[in-house]
């Protein structure tokens, strides 16, 4: 075999590797295929425009393309193609199948009162942001009367400042707040998740992260007993957001110890709420409140 024959079988073999172990494997194993796929597509695009270019010489000059060189050209662009999700093109969601995918959790709202959900569910239209990430497939973001707001002040956003309380009985298993609220409309984050609050949820044994809360605010400490509706912090707008709101989502692995590279994502599911047990997002998203009394 020639050199350029060996190549496209090596990649041929890599793309079905990893396109089988994330659509029908899954698990682990289809996690790290998903950022394999992701990852690949700058090289994708790299290589793509390399080929390109060749082609267009060559047809300058006159020379023939060969069959292999077109093959390894569909190829990398097949590879290319994930990179167009960054610009929101031809997105697909995360291939993890919410009725096989388990433990599944159901938790109370960590708010006492109504939430708007921004973006939330199973599908890629009212899940946008979160549903091509592995461990974000079933997360949600919450947010407040008002919002979508022109405003720069955090505080004319109705979710600022709110109380968050303990969804779940659980443990603390990290807790960090150092970090500074962002300026609306600015991408000065230093971490992507900015300040944070991990659960792991004494049912499951999974975990909750809850991301973007307010500097100084959360009332708990590592290693921490808390029950459904222990106070835990305040909203925010610190790590990388649009607005203040409230991230949270459920995941396998203990977010503190593993890369989120490494994480995969569960459904979670909500209870004693006025709303669907999985609210959606989007367009239309679903207003809920928690259903309790008890919650005060
Ligand atoms: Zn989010």
């Amino acid at each position: 075999m020639k050199l350029k024959q060996i190549f496209i079988f090596i990649i041929a073999l890599l793309l079905l590797f990893e396109w089988i172990s994330a659509y029908f494997i899954g698990g682990l194993f289809g996690v790290v295929s998903w950022w394999g796929i992701i990852g690949g597509s700058i090289l994708g695009v790299i290589l793509s425009f390399i080929c390109f270019i060749t082609f267009l010489l060559k047809l300058v000059r006159r020379k023939k393309i060969s069959s292999s060189s077109i093959i390894l050209f569909l190829l990398f662009l097949i590879m290319a193609w994930p990179a167009c999700w960054l610009l929101s093109i031809g997105n697909l969601p995360y291939p993890a199948k919410i009725d096989s995918t388990k433990p599944t959790v159901s938790i109370e709202l960590p708010f006492k009162e109504s939430v708007t959900v921004g973006w939330g569910g199973n599908q890629i239209e009212t899940n946008k942001p979160h549903v091509l990430v592995p461990n974000e497939r079933w997360a949600y973001d919450f947010i407040m009367e008002p919002h979508s707001l022109k405003s720069k002040k955090l505080n004319d956003y109705g979710i600022y400042n709110k109380e968050i309380i303990s969804p779940v009985k659980g443990t603390i298993v990290g807790a960090y707040d150092q970090e500074k609220d962002i300026t609306l409309g600015t991408e000065n984050n230093d971490t992507m998740a900015g300040n944070y609050i991990y659960i792991k949820i004494e049912e499951t044994g999974t975990y909750l992260v809850l991301a973007h809360i307010k500097q100084n605010s959360i009332l708990v400490k590592n290693v921490q007993a808390v029950d459904v509706g222990t106070p835990l912090a305040k909203v925010g707008n610190s790590g990388s957001t649009s607005e203040p709101h409230l991230h949270i989502h459920h995941q396998r692995q203990n977010p503190a110890t593993t890369s989120m590279y490494l994480s995969e994502g569960l459904p979670l599911y909500f209870h004693n709420i006025n709303g669907s047990s999985m609210p959606i997002g989007g367009e239309h998203g679903e207003v809920i409140s928690p259903k309790k009394e008890a919650i005060q």
